[in-house]
Formats: C-alpha cells, structure tokens, sequence
C-alpha cells in the first residue's frame, strides 16, 4: 500500500540513460560526470570524507527556465545517520529532492550543504563515491553475482564479501545455483527476482560503505519470505548512514527518525510518527486512510 506514493521517475530516468552503456561502477560516474545538466567548477575541489550531515537552506528548483518551478523553500537540516522518510503525492517533488543531494541537477535557488560544505564546490566524483542508491528495481550488471556485488568495491577483500553477502542475506538464493557467486546474471535477465536484485544491491552498499544513502523502496510485491529477507538487510544497510528514502512502507515510514511530507514542491510538514498524527494535517489523513484500507482489504482476504 501507499503505493500512490509514486516512483523515483527523475531519477530511474537518469539511470535508464546510465544503464544501457555501463560497464562498471567507474563508468557510472564517468557517464554521469558528462551528464551536460552538471559539471565541475573550475576551481572544484575533492569532498573529505564525510560524516552525512545534510542541509538545505531555502532551495527552489526548476528543470528548465521555461519550466514550473517544482520546489520552493525547502529548509532540512538531517544529522549524521538520521533515517528520512519522504512520502507525498506523485508529482510533489520527492524525487527532486534527492537528485539535487546527488547533484543530477544543482539547485536554481538557496544551497545544499554536506557537512557545512556546499555540493556546488567540490567534484561530482568525490560527492557521489559518498552516496549510495538504491532504486525500486535494482539494476544488475551482465557477469557473474560476484562481479557484481564487487561493483560496490572492487578492492574488497574476499571475507569482506562473504560478510556483507550474509548480512544482506543473499547468501541463502546464491548457494541454491550450481555456480553459487560464480553464477553469471544478465542485465535483464530473469534468473534474480526483483527482491533478490534489491539483496544484491544491498550489498553492494555494505561494501561501498556510503555515508550517505538514497533508497526508494521498492513497491513491487515479493513472497513474504524475501519480503522478511529485505527487511532485515534493510536494518543492516541503514545502520550508521543517513539515509533518505522514498518510502512506500507503512513501517518504514513509521520507524524514521524524520518523516517529511512533500506537497506541491514543498515540505508541509516535517516530524516524526507521533508528531505529525498528532498535528492533525496531511500525513494524519494520509495515514488514516491507508491504515482504514488496510484493515478491511485484511478483513476481506482474512489475513
Ligand atoms: P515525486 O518524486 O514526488 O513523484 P518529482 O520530483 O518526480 O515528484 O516531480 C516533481 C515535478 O517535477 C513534477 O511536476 C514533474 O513532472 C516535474 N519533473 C520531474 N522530472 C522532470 C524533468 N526531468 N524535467 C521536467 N520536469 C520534471
């Protein structure tokens, strides 16, 4: 449910562009450094490691300057490791949000600042070897399943893979395959379900080890049993990360430490859980509504 949420368009549209000529994570960063909406300052300098504080002070955006303005004012100040959930209607801006933190766009007005550092100053490649991101449906790269969890980091040491393929529970399916990691996986292939991409997407993250991480969570419905697996690998992958996800789950939205309901390119309310049922506006309604559909869609399936 929740699923009128929408979908990561914008940027499930940059990586579909992405996609069909990648060869590896490098050329991720090779393609979207050409990407012609973006570039380097002159005087761009690397981005130190960071701790994952994000603020935004007063930015607005819009694609074009012919086009709408699709966000106006939108003021965040995320600490280090705190979990937001950005839920809204299709259309709001959700996306937008999140291609400005990984700089697909810069920002028309105000600034976004990653540990007091405005993204404008340093280089898109040390920016977003800080991010990672996972979309709906991940995508998988032609080659064996250990080729491509290495993507993730390609200097990992072989126990390192071992762990973080564990921690993300892929190591169940895998060893199901006569060929285990050695297993080859085409880009559109249908050996892995949607579910067992999104694992393997997953663990590419632990082996990244990205400060910060962007997730739309997926909407597509997986068997209960990968549904569990997600969940926890999910725990696992957000752990000491700020994370903003584009969230479709009752609990995910109800476990953030930030829940911030976009609205017509702007953030109408901003809190946790509690606080915003508690404030009566959008997202109470939102909740009541859903919570009510849930309950008698459980009613009617007698789950
Ligand atoms: P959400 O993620 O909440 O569904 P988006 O951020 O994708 O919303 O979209 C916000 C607004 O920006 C929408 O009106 C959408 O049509 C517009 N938009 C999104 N991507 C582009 C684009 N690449 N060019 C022009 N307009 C866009």
């Amino acid at each position: 449910l929740w699923r009128f949420w929408g979908p990561l368009s914008a940027l499930s549209k940059v990586y579909s562009q992405v996609l069909s000529a990648m060869a590896s994570a490098e050329r991720i960063f090779e393609i979207l450094d050409t990407d012609p909406e973006v570039a380097d300052r002159t005087n761009a300098k690397p981005m130190k490691p960071i701790r994952g504080e994000v603020v935004f002070e007063n930015v607005g955006f819009r694609y074009g300057d012919d086009k709408p303005q699709v966000l106006r004012d939108v003021n965040l100040r995320i600490k280090p490791g705190q979990r937001v959930a950005l839920v809204g209607p299709t259309g709001a801006g959700k996306s937008t949000i999140v291609n400005l933190l990984m700089r697909f766009y810069d920002t028309t007005e105000g600034r976004i600042l990653i540990d007091g550092e405005d993204v404008k100053g340093v280089t898109l490649d040390s920016l977003r070897r800080q991010m990672g991101i996972v979309l709906q449906d991940s995508f998988i790269f032609s080659g064996t399943i250990e080729e491509n969890l290495r993507y993730g980091n390609e200097d990992a040491s072989d126990e390192a893979l071992r762990r973080a393929a564990e921690n993300v529970r892929i190591d169940r399916f895998v060893s199901q395959f006569a060929d285990g990691y050695q297993t080859q996986v085409e880009e559109r292939g249908s050996k892995l379900s949607v579910g067992q991409r999104q694992l393997l997407a997953f663990g590419c993250v632990l082996l990244s080890d990205p400060r910060i991480l962007i997730l739309d969570e997926a909407t597509s419905s997986v068997d209960t049993e990968t549904e569990q697996h997600i969940q926890a690998a999910l725990q696992t992958v957000l752990e000491g990360r700020t994370a903003f996800i584009i969230a479709h789950r009752l609990s995910t939205i109800r476990d953030a430490d930030l829940i911030l309901v976009v609205q017509n390119g702007t953030i109408s309310e901003q809190g946790t859980h509690e606080e915003l049922i508690a404030a009566g506006g959008l997202y109470r309604k939102l909740y009541t509504t859903q919570f009510d559909m849930q309950q008698s869609l459980a009613m009617q399936t007698g789950a």
